[in-house]
């Protein structure tokens, strides 16, 4: 599904990554850690220009419309696949087929009630849930999300992240919160220094691989 090898990105003059070797077959659940600034969000962001057609990206500042409400944001998710005429209806009132189709989404977020509501007026942890469910909706063979549990408290984002692993057979995730990702991902990719720290089974990364991970952000 994707095979990097000695991958270098640069902004500008600025090396971010260097040399990246990474193979992710179909099917896989991954997530890629590391100290912020390390370069996560640039290897997505690539991840999914090498894959638009099949993939659906969770962006890190979650990338809504804030006048709209949560159906018509999770609604956009699928906005190429229907004609302009039934989305013009549906933006002017939702029609019942498409609230019944989204709605379980909604529930599995627990946010039912809030469908209607602007996404202007919701919590952060709530717009970020529904930018999930406007990736889930979207129905893509890969999802990458970048942070998609950042603003979640962590009860929550246990069921989030069952969520996202149900919806796509190849799911790739960035994260910050490291015991949440070893418990519920089977490989953990640690980026360190503009290159791969550690590419490993979850049940294998233990404290010294993570506080040596970790190291440049504390010195
Ligand atoms: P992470 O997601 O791990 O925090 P990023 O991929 O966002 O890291 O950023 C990696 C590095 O690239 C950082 O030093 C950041 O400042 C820099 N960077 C990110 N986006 C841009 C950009 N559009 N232009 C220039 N530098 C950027
Ligand atoms: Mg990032």
């Amino acid at each position: 599904m994707y095979e990097l090898d000695n991958l270098s990105i640069a902004y500008e003059n600025t090396p971010v990554l260097q040399d990246i070797s990474l193979h992710i077959k179909a099917g896989e659940k991954v997530v890629v850690i590391g100290p912020s600034g390390v370069g996560k969000s640039t290897l997505l962001k690539k991840m999914y220009e090498l894959r638009q057609q099949e993939s659906t990206l969770i962006h890190q500042d979650y990338a809504l419309v804030p006048q709209l409400s949560a159906f018509h944001n999770v609604y956009i998710g699928r906005l190429d696949e229907y004609p302009t005429a039934l989305n013009l209806l549906n933006l002017l009132k939702p029609q019942r087929r498409y609230l019944e189709e989204i709605r379980p989404i909604f529930q599995s977020l627990g946010m039912e009630e809030k469908m209607s509501d602007s996404v202007s007026n919701l919590s952060g942890g709530q717009q970020q849930r529904v930018a999930v469910g406007r990736a889930v909706y979207r129905r893509c063979p890969i999802i990458l999300g970048d942070e998609p549990v950042s603003a979640i408290d962590p009860h929550q984002a246990g069921t989030v992240l069952q969520l996202l692993k149900k919806s796509a057979p190849t799911v790739v995730l960035a994260m910050h919160d490291v015991q949440l990702a070893l418990e519920h991902f089977p490989r953990i990719i640690g980026l360190r220094d503009s290159g791969v720290c550690f590419d490993l089974e979850a049940s294998d990364v233990n404290g010294a691989l993570l506080a040596d991970l970790y190291q440049s952000e504390h010195g």
